[in-house]
């Protein structure tokens, strides 16, 4: 069972929202923190970006329904989360991973990535590279709202979405 409270339950003002999908799943994937539309419907990536993610998925022949989606923060932010937010919300995440225990878990923009990986990591840096950490194998990519509004964005994300079916079919 994955965890339904986190650090920021009765801290802040918004709901908690869950991870969703295949406790089973072969990927993870890790975006920033729920969106007004998640907010309100109680599940991660359900607004544009979900969209945009779903028609992503769905172009590499991935279903939604065999991966798990989630975010490092469990509750909505305006603006970017903060350190203590992320401090508060990382021990779900990481429930999260070991008990999925994935092949890959693609961490979808800088804040997964940072908060994960390490202040030094970056999309520009690091996208679409293979990062392992405590034996966990990370893919960086921009995140889906900067990829469906940004056309350099979206070129690397496509690029890197790619990879990810590739290695989603390799023996492990
Ligand atoms: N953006 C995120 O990072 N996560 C969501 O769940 C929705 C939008």
């Amino acid at each position: 069972m994955m965890p339904r409270r986190c650090g920021l339950c009765g801290k802040s003002d918004y709901r908690h929202v869950q991870g969703i999908g295949n406790p089973k799943a072969k990927i993870i994937f890790v975006g920033e923190a729920p969106g007004a539309q998640e907010d309100r419907l109680g599940r991660p990536f359900v607004g544009p970006a979900g969209q945009f993610l779903n028609r992503q998925l769905a172009a590499i022949g991935i279903n939604r329904k065999d991966v798990w989606i989630t975010n490092v923060v469990k509750h909505r932010s305006i603006g970017p989360p903060d350190e203590q937010s992320i401090a508060r919300s990382l021990p779900v995440l990481i429930k999260e991973l070991k008990t999925i225990r994935p092949k890959i878990v693609v961490l979808l923009g800088n804040t997964a990535i940072k908060a994960v990986l390490g202040k030094e990591y970056s999309v520009v840096k690091c996208h679409g590279k293979i990062i392992v950490k405590n034996k966990i194998r990370f893919m960086p990519t921009p995140h889906p709202s900067a990829a469906r509004q940004y056309k350099k964005m979206k070129q690397l994300f496509l690029a890197d979405f790619k990879r990810l079916a590739t290695l989603s079919r390799a023996p492990v």
